[in-house]
Parts: C-alpha cells; sequence; structure tokens
C-alpha cells in the first residue's frame, strides 16, 4: 500500500532538507526521499566555505541571511566564524578583487580592504607576494560531512518522515503524484525537485527538460599541521578557497575540475586540475611545501545558463515545485530552502524566489 503525504521532497541535501523543515513548521506534511544518504551529495562533499567575499553580487542579501542561519546551527555542523582575506598577486587580480569587492559592499557585505601591515598582522604566514587583499569579519566555514546527521536529526526531531537509499524512478500524475521508489510506493499531493547536479533526468521524469548542467569540482585535504592560518583564505580569481581546521588539516578548494558525470556515480579527481589547485594554495601559504595531502575528492554541482538559482514553480507541472542551482548553495541553502518552503505554504517569501520559467541569457557576474 502507498502511503500518502502533502508533499514529497526528491533530494536530501540541504535544499531538501531545508525546505522540508519550513514546510513541516508552517503545518505540511513532507517527506524527504535520497537515492543514497542525507547529505551525501554536493551537501556533503563540499568546500564548506561561508564566504561573502565569493558571492554573486545579486545573491547577497541572501547569502547574508543564510550567514545568520549557519551561525544559528553553531557547532552541531562545525560552524567556525573566522573571518576571511581575499588575496590578490597581480595588478590585474588587484583589479578585479577592487571592482568586484566594491559591488559586494554596496550590496551590503562588510568587506574593506585592509594594508600589508593588517594583513601580516593577522596572517604572519601569508606569502609575502601580495598586492592587495580585501577582509570580511563575516567569513567562515562549516563541516560538511556533519550536513547529513544534522539535519536526520532535525527531520527526526520534527516528526518529519525520510527515507534513504531510496530513489525515485518514476513519476505518475493523477490526483496529485505517484512515485514510484526503491522502497516502495508514495503518493504526495505536491512534489519538490531537489535533486541537486541530478535535477535534470529527476525533471524529466515528469517530461520537464530543464537546462540543468553539472560541474564536478575538487577538494584537497591535508595532513595535520602547526597553526598556519586562522582564517578563510580565498583569491581574486574564485579559484582558491583553502581553511585550518581545529584539527590543523588544511582544506584547499576553489572549484577545479575533476572528471564525471552524475549519472555515471563518482567523479573521479584529475591530477591536471589539483595541481594547479595545490600550487596556487602553497603561493599564497609557503608552508604548505611541507605538507602531505591525504586525500582529493570530487562532487557534482549544478547550475542553469545564466547561474543563478532555479527557485519556483516546476513550468508546466501544477504542483510541482523545484529548488537548486544556486551558486554557492552551501552557504544560501539553509536560508532559500525557507523561501522556498514559505512560496510552497502559499506565503510570500522575505526575499524573491528564481522562476525556473525565465528566459536563460548567460550572465557570469
Ligand atoms: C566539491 C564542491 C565544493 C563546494 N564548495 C562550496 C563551498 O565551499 N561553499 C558553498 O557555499 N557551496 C559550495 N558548493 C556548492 C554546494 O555544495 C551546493 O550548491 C549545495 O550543496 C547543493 O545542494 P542541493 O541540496 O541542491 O544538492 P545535493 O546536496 O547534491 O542534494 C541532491 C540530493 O538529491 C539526491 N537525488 C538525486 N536524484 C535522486 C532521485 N532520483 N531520487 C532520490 N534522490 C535523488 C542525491 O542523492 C542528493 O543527495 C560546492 C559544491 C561542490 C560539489
Amino acid at each position: 500500500m502507498s502511503q500518502e503525504f502533502d508533499i514529497a521532497v526528491i533530494g536530501g541535501g540541504i535544499m531538501g532538507c531545508a525546505t522540508a523543515l519550513r514546510l513541516s513548521e508552517g503545518g505540511m506534511r513532507p517527506i524527504v526521499l535520497d537515492q543514497g544518504d542525507l547529505g551525501q551529495g554536493a551537501s556533503g562533499v563540499n568546500a564548506g566555505t561561508l564566504s561573502l567575499q565569493i558571492k554573486r553580487v545579486k545573491l547577497m542579501p541572501y547569502a547574508l541571511k543564510g550567514h545568520h542561519a549557519w551561525e544559528a546551527m553553531g557547532e552541531a555542523v562545525g560552524f567556525h566564524k573566522t573571518g576571511g582575506y581575499t588575496l590578490a598577486f597581480t595588478e590585474r587580480e588587484a583589479g578585479l578583487l577592487h571592482e568586484r569587492q566594491a559591488l559586494k559592499a554596496g550590496a551590503g557585505a562588510p568587506i574593506s580592504f585592509v594594508s600589508e601591515r593588517e594583513l601580516r598582522a593577522a596572517e604572519p604566514m601569508l606569502t609575502r607576494k601580495v598586492l592587495a587583499a580585501s577582509h570580511c569579519p563575516e567569513d567562515g566555514y562549516a563541516n560538511s560531512s556533519l550536513t547529513g546527521q544534522y539535519y536526520r536529526g532535525r527531520l527526526r526531531d520534527q516528526g518529519i518522515a525520510y527515507r534513504e537509499r531510496c530513489p525515485v524512478t518514476a513519476i505518475d500524475r493523477d490526483v496529485g503524484f505517484a512515485l514510484t521508489t526503491a522502497g516502495g510506493p508514495i503518493r504526495a499531493r505536491r512534489l519538490l525537485l531537489a535533486a541537486g547536479a541530478w535535477l535534470k533526468p529527476v525533471a524529466a521524469l515528469l517530461g520537464v527538460d530543464l537546462p540543468v548542467r553539472a560541474r564536478i569540482n575538487t577538494v584537497s585535504v591535508t595532513e595535520r599541521m602547526p597553526p598556519l592560518t586562522a582564517s578563510v583564505i580565498g583569491h581574486a580569481t574564485g579559484l582558491l578557497t583553502m581553511k585550518q581546521k581545529p584539527n590543523g588539516t588544511v582544506l584547499v578548494g576553489g572549484g577545479w575540475q575533476g572528471r564525471g558525470t552524475p549519472q555515471a556515480g563518482r567523479g573521479q579527481v584529475s591530477a591536471d586540475s589539483v595541481m594547479p589547485n595545490l600550487a596556487l594554495a602553497q603561493y599564497a601559504l609557503p608552508a604548505l611545501a611541507r605538507a602531505r595531502v591525504l586525500r582529493s575528492w570530487t562532487g557534482f554541482e549544478a547550475n542553469v545558463p545564466d547561474f543563478y538559482p532555479l527557485a519556483g514553480a516546476l513550468p508546466g507541472v501544477e504542483d510541482a515545485f523545484v529548488l537548486g542551482c544556486v551558486r554557492g548553495g552551501y552557504t544560501i541553502g539553509p536560508y532559500i530552502g525557507g523561501l522556498m518552503g514559505d512560496f510552497i505554504l502559499g506565503r510570500e517569501p522575505e526575499l524573491p524566489l528564481f522562476d525556473p520559467a525565465r528566459d536563460f541569457n548567460e550572465d557570469t557576474i
């Protein structure tokens, strides 16, 4: 016999779980379904950087609210507000950094430029080759490997149903939605697609073609090192994020691409991209030359051609919704999930959503 819910959420990443929490607070009875474990996708393998300095200007209000949400989650997600520095090593990078950070400061991020002396006092182990550095006291990080455990606990505490290792393989429309899953049939009056890099095949189950593409980002971690840096460190190009965890390990990311597709399963680390990523990290923090890299891994991140989120009604399917493709989605997820929940509950979201039926023109600012 199939079980019936007010809404089925396909995808138990940060987007699906955060939305389910708001829906339940609003009186709906959701079920969250994941093909693996909760938080096993991008939400559980990302670099965990919560940096306003690397967010898109238009998404700044969402990122600022997201930061408050992370602060409230605190230790349970390994949250640390460390402040962050973004570095430029060349005149061109310094120009780029000034231009971008001015726009972000204008959008409300507390970003300012620091002198060489201030940078050295705060971060003495950084290279002396820094031409310009911006600082944001709000920046920090969380531990993405705690995402699944955290949300599993929150869903359980709130009495929200969830099923893991339960891929949705078919969706039929009659009165509401009839889902075929590995855990048996499920019926729901509404549907939220929150399947991350797998949004395209999941939307195709409803005959909808979403212009979702996937990137495969790489993250590396070193062995434990003596204290090297107390802040989140980034680079003007966005090609480096780095932070040292309380246990001494240094996590290095920056969106360098590995190999593979979400459909094929696990991705592969590519030496061609992990090496320059680590070289840039070492350039910024020369003491890393002595560090051994313990592990590099990849994860799939979704986007659409204009690099803005998909957040709203699923085009052409009544009572179906979609949330995903949020750049910096780990930072923004807990907040935009709440907005999505409000929208589905029929409430006016505090900030506007991003209509999935819009025209997608490339926009990379
Ligand atoms: C390596 C990497 C580093 C990143 N670093 C950062 C960072 O430092 N800071 C930041 O803010 N953002 C970062 N991001 C982006 C961020 O991780 C993502 O934007 C965010 O986690 C996306 O959340 P999601 O819930 O949409 O997707 P996911 O977390 O991928 O969740 C989607 C879920 O859907 C499930 N699913 C798919 N198909 C089905 C199906 N048919 N049936 C049931 N379940 C299904 C999957 O198993 C998965 O758990 C990074 C991303 C990657 C990949």
